[in-house]
């Protein structure tokens, strides 16, 4: 009996501990096994150890434009190793609050790697669990090409590891994460090159904010090369690697090649054929709308199910979950669509809806758009300049806002309110009849023609 849950969580991240806490509150008897870190990726490898090197770039930009606002300044160095150890300190006591956090719900806390022996049993360090329910809530990890030489570099695990900020780095990838963590590189001092297979970066967002990225990134001095298709790395002579792409160009001598090509699902050692649970070829293990996998009484939630990668999604996901098994709302699920997202780049972006593109695909002749694009007033004063731009995209005689695309300065903090106002069906005659913030970047949004 005492090996025998209501629910058993394997994964003890964002999703995992959210669902597990909730299913807790309506008193069932919950256990939640974790193979590495308590926090998962988040917490450990992701937004929070992230967002602090964010804010570290961030003062790096303003201390270069304090001169231009009176202050008399001399940055004598920065200090990466202090900074990791103070990071790495936060994200241990965070670890330790999600242990208490479980340990005060009288949640069993299991260290190891679950393993289904059948669709009610999971093995850990060789003892077996019984429970009536499970759920898959073990993320993912990122991708490392197949190609020579690959192992040579790193992926964002192993940002968090660096100990020094390299010199100089080849970034290869396109997407939120190359951006995020190639912007920061840059303005900590190190060299950044990007490789970039497609023509644009972000090319999964509004092509507005993949445009005003890119010409931001290379006014802060990276270079990005694109159509571009990294084809073998090697040790570089003189120290270093040597990168070497398929149209001939190599990049030679770089400290650090940092591969940022997306993330796989983790479910290769969950044993899920056992189980009978189905799985796509990346590993992803797909559920209905409710979160239920193919098998009755396993669920997943999170990075696993291959889509929406965020760590409020995982964490909305599971709690929804729990509400359904436990709390008696048989309703119960998460909205996929209207889910707001920023871009920690410098400077941030945020987004919510549809792109232009999509919304043209999905409401052909509907569709008016709204831009904007002007130098924020911070800029006004200093030699280093960098353009707001805003997008709204609309549909019908109404103008309902199904898209929202902003672009500059404050863009990260600014979103969530207007994302909720988005949700409850806003029209474009809402946010004209809002009055603005001044001065602000966001009053652009409730005045644009
Ligand atoms: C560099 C980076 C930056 C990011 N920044 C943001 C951001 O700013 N905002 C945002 O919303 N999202 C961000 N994300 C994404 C976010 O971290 C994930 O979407 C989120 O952590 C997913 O939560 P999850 O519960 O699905 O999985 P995870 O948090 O990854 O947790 C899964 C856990 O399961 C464990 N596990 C796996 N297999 C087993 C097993 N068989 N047995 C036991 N345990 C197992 C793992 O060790 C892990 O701890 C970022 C990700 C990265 C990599």
């Amino acid at each position: 009996m005492s090996n025998h849950y209501d629910f058993l969580v394997l994964g003890g991240g964002s999703g995992g501990i959210a669902a597990a806490v909730r299913a807790q509150s309506y008193g069932a008897r919950v256990a939640v096994v974790e193979d590495h870190r308590l926090g998962g990726t988040c917490v450990n490898v992701g937004c929070v150890p992230k967002k602090v090197m964010w804010y570290a770039a961030s003062l790096a930009h303003m201390l270069d434009d304090a001169g231009d606002y009176g202050f008399d300044l001399e940055r004598r160095g920065f200090d990466w190793g202090m900074l990791k150890q103070s990071r790495d300190d936060y994200v241990a006591r965070l670890n330790g609050i999600y242990a208490k956090r479980l340990s005060d719900c009288g949640i069993a806390d299991i260290r190891g790697t679950g393993r289904f022996l059948d669709a009610r049993t999971v093995e850990v360090n060789g003892e077996r669990l019984e429970a009536d329910r499970v759920l898959i809530a073990t993320g993912g990890s990122p991708s490392v090409p197949d190609l020579p030489g690959a192992e040579l570099g790193i992926t964002s695990d192993g940002f968090f590891e660096l100990e020094t900020c390299p010199r100089r780095v080849v970034m290869v990838g396109s997407g939120y994460i190359a951006v995020e963590l190639g912007g920061m590189l840059r303005a900590l001092g190190a060299e950044v090159t990007f490789l970039v297979r497609k023509s644009r970066l972000l090319r999964e967002f509004d092509q507005m904010l993949s445009e005003q990225l890119t010409a931001a990134m290379q006014a802060n001095g990276i270079q990005v090369i694109a159509e571009t298709r990294v084809e073998s790395v090697s040790p570089s002579a003189g120290g270093g690697l040597d990168v070497a792409c398929h149209d001939g160009r190599s990049i030679d001598g770089c400290d650090v090649l940092l591969w940022a090509i997306g993330r796989q699902p983790r479910s290769d050692d969950l044993g899920l054929a056992a189980a009978g649970v189905a799985s796509a070829d990346d590993g992803a293990v797909p559920t209905d709308a409710f979160q239920n996998t193919n098998v009755e009484g396993i669920y997943a939630i999170g990075d696993v199910t291959g889509h929406h990668m965020l760590t409020p999604v995982a964490i909305a996901a599971g709690r929804r979950l729990s509400d359904r098994l436990f709390g008696g709302m048989a309703d119960r699920k998460l909205d996929y669509t209207l889910i707001p997202t920023v871009i920690f780049s410098h400077p941030t972006i945020g987004t919510v809806g549809l792109t232009e593109a999509e919304a043209r695909e999905r409401y052909p002749d509907e569709v008016t758009i709204y831009r904007t694009q002007f130098n924020p007033m911070y800029h006004a004063f200093t030699r280093h300049k960098s353009k707001a731009a805003m997008k709204l995209i609309t549909v019908g005689a109404e103008e309902r806002i199904v898209g929202c695309h902003v672009f500059g300065l404050g863009a990260d903090e600014m979103l969530q309110g207007f994302a909720v106002a988005i949700r409850m069906g806003a029209t474009k005659r809402d946010f004209d009849d809002t009055v603005a913030i001044h001065p602000t970047n966001a009053e652009e949004l409730v005045t644009m023609r």
